[in-house]
């Protein structure tokens, strides 16, 4: 590993000094470390080169979590997602993300891993991301210009490519207050033998207000150059309070394929992951149709 400076600033006066240096010319190289889980390897293999990287854990707000009514929640991007995974407002919630923790990683990145760093790495198969894009989650960034909000839904862009420009931060995520009755369920399909990343990701959320009926959520990972919501596949579920028909079940897990854009590669067909991607659909539209039912027992 080269060898880079290392600085842990406190206040966003300080970390914003020091990342400007990750603006203009010079060659010079800034890299923002949260829990290094990505980071570091890359930085052992010499894929990266910086010559500072900040560390932006002691920063006000990346580790905050908590929940209000008015609020709803508030996700820090430096908090753990073991942290994420076991905290009781968010387990009684927002359930996706008990489905997430259960199959993300190893006990070592759900320790160390961050949310904000899943996010800004970018990647298709993310696995926090179709959980937060089905409960509209907001980020809120800092950077040079200030202080500004953009809704996760356009914070991803590409693979490794995220509405974060030179000098910015993710300091935070928003969800609003869940508005009723909610369920849902976060599907990972996986090579039979290794690999953490998801071929398939697929979630599910149904939300049932008081007086609007149910307010279904798709969202999928892995199917294209970024995770997203398939809307039209949702709009084929919103009938009323009552549970789907066997027929829009069907309808929606087949717009939810022809969102999908996957590619061939190594792991698995762009054929195949659009055939999975009806299957988790409709297996997660179904599952959260059971949950529903036995929240309401
Ligand atoms: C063995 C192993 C298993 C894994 N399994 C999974 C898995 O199952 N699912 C999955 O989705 N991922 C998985 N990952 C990937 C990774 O661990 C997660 O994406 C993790 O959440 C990254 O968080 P981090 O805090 O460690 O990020 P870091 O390594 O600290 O940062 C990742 C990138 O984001 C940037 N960054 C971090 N925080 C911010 C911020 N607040 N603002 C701006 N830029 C920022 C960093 O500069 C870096 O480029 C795995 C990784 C390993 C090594």
């Amino acid at each position: 590993m080269q060898p880079f400076d290392y600085a842990r600033p406190e206040t966003f006066e300080e970390a914003s000094a020091l990342l400007a240096r990750a603006q203009g010319g010079g060659g010079c190289k800034v890299c923002i470390l949260a829990g290094g889980t990505e980071l570091l390897p890359r930085l052992e293999a010499g894929v990266l080169t910086p010559i500072l990287v900040v560390d932006i854990k002691r920063l006000p707000g990346l580790s905050e979590l908590w929940f209000d009514p008015i609020h709803g929640l508030t996700i820090g991007a430096a908090v753990t997602l073991r942290r994420l995974g076991t905290h009781p407002d968010v387990r009684r919630l927002y359930g996706l993300f008990l489905d997430v923790y259960e199959v993300m990683g190893v006990p070592q990145v759900r320790n160390r891993g961050t949310v904000g760093g899943n996010l800004c790495n970018a990647s298709p198969a993310a696995d926090t991301a179709p959980a937060l894009l089905c409960y509209d989650a907001v980020c809120r960034i800092v950077g040079p210009e200030g202080e500004r909000s953009v809704p996760l839904e356009e914070f991803l862009i590409g693979p490794k490519q995220t509405a974060l420009g030179p000098g910015d931060l993710l300091v935070s995520l928003h969800l609003p207050p869940p508005t009723g009755r909610a369920a849902g369920v976060y599907q990972k399909l996986r090579m039979a033998k290794g690999g953490h990343l998801g071929l398939v990701n697929a979630a599910v959320l149904a939300q049932i207000g008081d007086e609007s009926g149910a307010n279904w959520r798709i969202a999928l990972g892995a199917v294209g150059p970024r995770p997203f919501r398939a809307h039209k596949a949702e709009a084929a579920l919103q009938h009323g309070r009552g549970a789907p028909d066997a027929a829009a079940i069907r309808t929606a897990a087949a717009l939810a394929q022809e969102a999908a854009e996957p590619i061939d590669d190594l792991r698995a067909t762009a054929a195949y992951r659009r055939a999975m991607v009806t299957v988790l659909v409709r297996r997660g539209i179904e599952a959260t149709v059971a949950r529903l039912a036995g929240a309401s027992a």
